[in-house]
């Protein structure tokens, strides 16, 4: 079994006390947050990561505060842990070294939405479904959707390259940044791409910053690429008696080359999870395939057919197309009450988000079973099934259970290799996949990236023990 359990050395402090002091004198004392209650809340995110306090929090409201808060730190050695909304899956915000949270939550400033260009200008604390709602009333469309969207922010996305249904037809967030406001560990300043909707000029920082984890760069202002909004959307929900036929109908959506917008697979555990949250779901159903299809009418109409053709002929219980918007929209909250429903099965829940060939999710589904009875752990599975990336979800209640789930998980990861899948579709590798990474890279390929990070941060201090499991002295 590997282990996940880092230790970083935390400034010390006397160290701390002069951060301290220089932050409140270049910022003000209100965007400064000292040891107290309120501080706990930056030691956690949404993943079962927890950690001791950071030492200080920093609530930046501008971008000078975050550039005065990068030199000061870096004067000072002292680790920066970025955070934005705190719904990560991975512990990307936790602070393993202690030091300084650089939260920017609350530079949340749409600042420009053009509809001619087809572009806009977002802070870092921008709400992604406060962002979708001012896109939308502009006729215009964002696509990516992580179904965090009512609590998770612009910037974290960014730093993740979340995704979430819709990216199966529209691609997730790396997509649509054209270029970003970027501030270096010292404060050295960029403004990395474009702000036009083309351009190839040097090498493309913007892709490199984006998905890298709050490890290279504070981002700022993001200039997002927008496109035009489809006219119709309608859902449908193809319900099966077995999850094998529902992972094999996926692909057989894809392979008659209709492109539905998403299409999410729930197993027997989930739909058990929604009934027992007060969702009616038919009882003979063990698993469900919950797929929108967008366009004009007439587009709307022959792709639900198709899709409906092409999951009836791997076999279906039924197939139901929702009526009306409020039928779409009652369906979609429960998808979105998923992982809080499978959260309410067991004390602990931890979710993977691995990507297999579309083709290989039901054999993926077999071996997940197999392990979970061989190790004697419990688990629930459902995802984004057009792009094959799936979040199985380990439960467990008491702390002797860890080491099994452990084991699982370690099984799961070297299943999906075998397979020919990566370890993370869309939550990144934080500080709980670190570990493993050396299963899927090798040792050349993450010795370079470790060099692509010296480059940006020479000293180690930006969200120091993410996506590389530090050496013995402690840095990444
Ligand atoms: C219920 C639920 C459903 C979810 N569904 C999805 C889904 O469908 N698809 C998906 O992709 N994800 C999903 N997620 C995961 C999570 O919401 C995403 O990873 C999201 O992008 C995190 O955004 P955040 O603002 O909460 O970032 P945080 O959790 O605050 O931070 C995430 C990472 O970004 C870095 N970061 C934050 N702000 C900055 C900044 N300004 N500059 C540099 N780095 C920064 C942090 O250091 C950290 O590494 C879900 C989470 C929950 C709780």
């Amino acid at each position: 079994m590997l282990d996940s359990t880092i230790e970083l050395p935390r400034p010390s402090p006397a160290v701390m006390q002069k951060a301290t002091l220089s932050l409140e004198h270049a910022l003000g004392d209100s965007r400064v947050m000292g040891p107290g209650e309120a501080i706990a809340a930056y030691a956690r995110d949404d993943s079962e990561t927890s950690v001791p306090p950071p030492d200080l929090v920093v609530l930046a409201e501008s971008w000078s505060d975050v550039v005065q808060t990068l030199a000061i730190a870096e004067k000072l050695r002292v680790p920066v842990t970025p955070r934005a909304g705190g719904t990560g899956r991975t512990g990307g915000a936790v602070p393993l070294a202690g030091g300084i949270v650089l939260c920017t939550r609350g530079m949340d400033q749409i600042v420009d939405i053009d509809r001619r260009e087809g572009t806009a200008v977002v802070g870092p604390g921008v709400i992604l479904g406060d962002f979708h709602a001012a896109v939308e009333a502009e006729g215009l469309f964002y696509p990516p959707d992580p179904n965090s969207w009512e609590s998770c922010c612009l910037g974290g996305n960014v730093a993740e390259n979340a995704a979430g249904p819709r990216a199966f037809k529209y691609g997730p967030t790396r997509d649509y940044v054209l270029g970003m406001k970027a501030a270096l560990m010292g404060g050295q300043e960029l403004f990395l791409g474009k702000r036009t909707v083309k351009g190839v000029t040097g090498y493309d920082l913007t892709s490199l910053v984006v998905g890298s984890e709050g490890t290279l760069a504070l981002i700022g202002d993001i200039h997002l690429r927008l496109i035009a909004a489809p006219p119709a959307v309608m859902t449908l929900v193809a319900l099966f008696d077995n999850v094998g036929k529902a992972a094999l109908a996926a692909s057989e959506i894809t392979a008659r080359g209709v492109r539905p917008r998403c299409i999410e697979l729930l197993d027997a555990g989930t739909l058990e999870a929604l009934r027992a949250a007060g969702n009616a779901v038919n009882p003979r159903a063990e698993a469900l395939l919950l797929m929108d299809v967008d366009g004009d009418d007439t587009a709307c109409e022959r792709d639900a057919e198709r899709v409906a053709d092409a999951a009836d002929s791997i076999g279906t219980i039924e197939v139901l197309v929702a009526q009306s918007a409020a039928h779409r929209d009652r369906l979609w909250a429960a998808r979105r009450q998923m992982s809080g429903a499978v959260r309410k099965m067991a004390r602990h829940k931890l979710s993977e988000d691995i990507v297999v060939p579309r083709q290989k999710i039901a054999e993926l589904l077999t071996r997940v079973q197999r392990s979970c009875e061989n190790f004697g752990t419990r688990s629930v599975s459902y995802g984004h099934a057009g792009d094959g990336n799936l979040h199985v979800n380990f439960l467990w209640d008491t702390d002797n259970e860890r080491p099994a789930v452990s084991q699982s998980i370690e099984q799961l990861f070297v299943d999906v290799l075998e397979l020919g899948g990566t370890l993370s579709g869309e939550h990144g590798i934080g500080v709980l996949k670190a570990p493993y990474l050396g299963l899927e890279q090798s040792d050349a390929l993450i010795g370079l990236q470790k060099q692509l990070k010296s480059m940006f941060d020479p000293h180690s201090l930006l969200n120091p023990g993410k996506i590389f499991q530090p050496n013995r002295h402690g840095n990444c």
